[in-house]
């Protein structure tokens, strides 16, 4: 089995690979092209972007021109809730992409309340425009008000998670709904790469930081999506399959979370929108 064969399945019946490339923040043109390109060479089956990234085009372009057929690789972007119809936007980013179709498709964050986007959500995958519908940022509130009206259900919620943001409660009531985690931001947008505890378990492992933060999200049954610009780091990131943390090594990550194990999405600081 090859390290992109390692999957996790949804509850709609697809398959969501353990570790895929992040996009935020990599500029629309030629640096975003490159850091698909030499993910899909590594060997990454899932790219992450979303309409707020403004790159959907170059991440089309550059899954076209790789010769890896679009049905190997998993694509999810996201619905910006500043738009009034989902299913609208999401034929606009088919657009940009060039694809027929999504593999997944989130409410990027849940602005106006968690429920009132989700019909054109439905109407998306009802259209053939995704295959599965998800969320990103919804705390455990929000996801058991979004399930009593769903007809089709989430099958991601897609949220900040790390040793230092270790939502457990949020992730145990995603599992309890049937939707898998996945974790955004697992290297704190790099701001936890240099913490000592993080420094010291790279040491004694013999990965790097990056490779210990990523291997934690995954041995707590998430899909991880780390983004780098730079090709080694890019495959770095991806050498995470040929090892694994002891329980003495998940135990000292664990103990490193600020949220209390929270269920809720971010803390209240944190959201950005009203
Ligand atoms: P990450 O936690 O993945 O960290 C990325 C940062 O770490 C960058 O500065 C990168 O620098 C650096 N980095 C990456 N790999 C290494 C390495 N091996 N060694 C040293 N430095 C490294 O950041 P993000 O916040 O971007 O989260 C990842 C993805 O999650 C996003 O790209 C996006 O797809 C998703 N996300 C979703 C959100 C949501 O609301 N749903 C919110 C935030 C993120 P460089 O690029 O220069 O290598």
């Amino acid at each position: 089995m090859t390290n992109a064969q390692v999957t996790r399945e949804l509850s709609n019946g697809t398959a969501i690979p353990v570790v895929g490339l992040g996009v935020w923040q990599i500029s629309d043109g030629a640096e975003c092209e490159r850091a698909v390109t030499a993910a899909l060479e590594v060997g990454y089956r899932l790219i992450d972007t979303a309409q707020a990234y403004r790159n959907e085009t170059s991440v089309g372009r550059a899954i076209r021109s790789s010769g890896v057929p679009r049905e190997e690789i998993f694509l999810t972007t996201k619905f910006y809730p500043g738009g009034k119809d989902a299913r609208v936007e999401a034929e606009k980013s088919l657009e940009r992409l060039g694809t027929e179709y999504l593999d997944l498709y989130l409410i990027h964050w849940p602005q106006g309340g968690p429920t009132w986007a989700w019909p054109g959500m439905e109407a998306a995958v009802e259209g053939n425009l995704t295959k599965g519908i998800g969320i990103s940022n919804f705390g455990a509130d929000e996801v058991r008000e979004l399930a009593k009206v769903a007809q089709i259900q989430p099958v991601v919620n897609q949220i900040q998670f790390s040793p230092f943001e270790y939502r457990r409660g949020l992730v145990e009531t995603c599992e309890d709904a049937g939707i898998v985690a996945q974790a955004y931001s697992p290297l704190g947008t790099g701001r936890h790469l240099d913490h000592p505890a993080i420094a010291k378990l790279a040491e004694s492992t013999g990965r790097t930081p990056a490779q210990v933060l990523i291997r934690w999200a995954m041995q707590k049954g998430l899909s991880v999506i780390p983004k780098s610009v730079h090709q080694a780091r890019i495959e770095e990131n991806f050498n995470v399959f040929d090892f694994e943390l002891d329980d003495d090594a998940m135990a000292s990550l664990d103990a490193l979370d600020t949220t209390g194990s929270t269920s809720d999405a971010l803390s209240k600081s944190g959201k950005w929108w009203s």
